[in-house]
């Protein structure tokens, strides 16, 4: 017998009621991993960007955009309802025209809860965050995506004191969300190494262990082994190399728990940049 979560054991049926959505369902939206990299590609015209052009090009617009980035760590689970979010320069000294940037389209408040609603009655808790903007995780590269600002982007926060597992499940329980009109964007890299970057060549050719890590990592992808890519500290010495920290990697499992075994890969882009950040991008749909 499957075991019912705490949470469910104690609602009573009329808060199932309440808790279900009103919000009529759409077509089935794309999931995204887009590898961000330096925020200097926000004013860059290369292959990594306009692949993101190419990619807002071909999707169909989502009615609102929730990102999860690498960016946004807190302890618990947050998801913004800021109407307005405003653009965070969250990053060094890099260069004047970066801070003159501003990608500020609406939030999106009501989607936003939504996200708390569909995890009622599961092991899930996630809370209102009502003053996060966007950071560079997503404006860099939603400002090549979609230039015109003319989507609601929320984000949610990545809880830090959780396992690899945790993040992987909890998005399994925000699937329905995908039918909401909501595409949920995942911000981070797969391989990101900061300690060993060329920080003077983006073009620098890749370490070997991140041309090994990446290859591991799309071999999974390609056979759909997601619970491998989930206990990635198992993958030997270039996962070590290019998961010093897992905060860039984490996204991805979000990307993966919202997947469909029906649904269709697709890479978007892969390459290198500075010899240890993996660019790979896809999208599930
Ligand atoms: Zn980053």
């Amino acid at each position: 017998m499957a075991t019912i979560p705490v949470a469910a054991a104690t609602m009573k049926l009329s808060d199932f009621e309440k808790a279900s959505s009103e919000l009529p369902n759409t077509e089935k939206m794309p999931v995204v991993f887009i590898g961000h990299g330096h925020p200097m590609n926000a004013l860059y015209d290369n292959n990594f960007t306009q692949s993101l052009a190419a990619l807002g090009k071909s999707i169909a617009k989502p009615t609102a955009i929730m990102v999860v980035s690498a960016h946004w760590e807190t302890r618990g689970t947050l998801v913004s309802v800021n109407p307005k979010p405003s653009t965070i320069y969250d990053f060094g000294n890099f260069d004047d025209r970066l801070f003159e940037i501003k990608y500020e389209p609406a939030g999106h408040p009501e989607l936003a809860k939504e996200v708390i609603k569909t995890t009622a009655g599961t092991a899930f808790s996630i809370q209102e965050d009502a003053e996060m903007g966007l950071d560079h995780g997503a404006w860099t590269v939603l400002k090549h995506i979609f230039p015109d600002a003319d989507i609601p982007v929320f984000q949610m926060s990545i809880d830090a004191s959780k396992p690899p597992e945790y993040h992987f499940q909890l998005a399994h329980a925000l699937k329905k969300m995908r039918e909401k009109g909501v595409m949920v964007l995942s911000s981070g890299n797969i391989v990101h190494n900061l300690r060993r970057l060329d920080w003077n060549n983006i073009d620098a050719k890749p370490y070997d262990w991140a041309v090994e890590f990446d290859t591991i990592v799309k071999e999974r992808l390609d056979d759909r082994r997601f619970t491998e890519l989930v206990n990635y500290t198992a993958l030997g010495s270039s996962a070590a190399m290019s998961i010093p920290t897992n905060d860039h990697y984490l996204p991805m499992l979000y990307t993966l728990g919202l997947a469909d075994t029906s649904d269709k890969l697709q890479y978007t882009f892969e390459g290198f940049q500075h010899a240890g950040i993996g660019m790979r991008c896809f999208q599930l749909s």
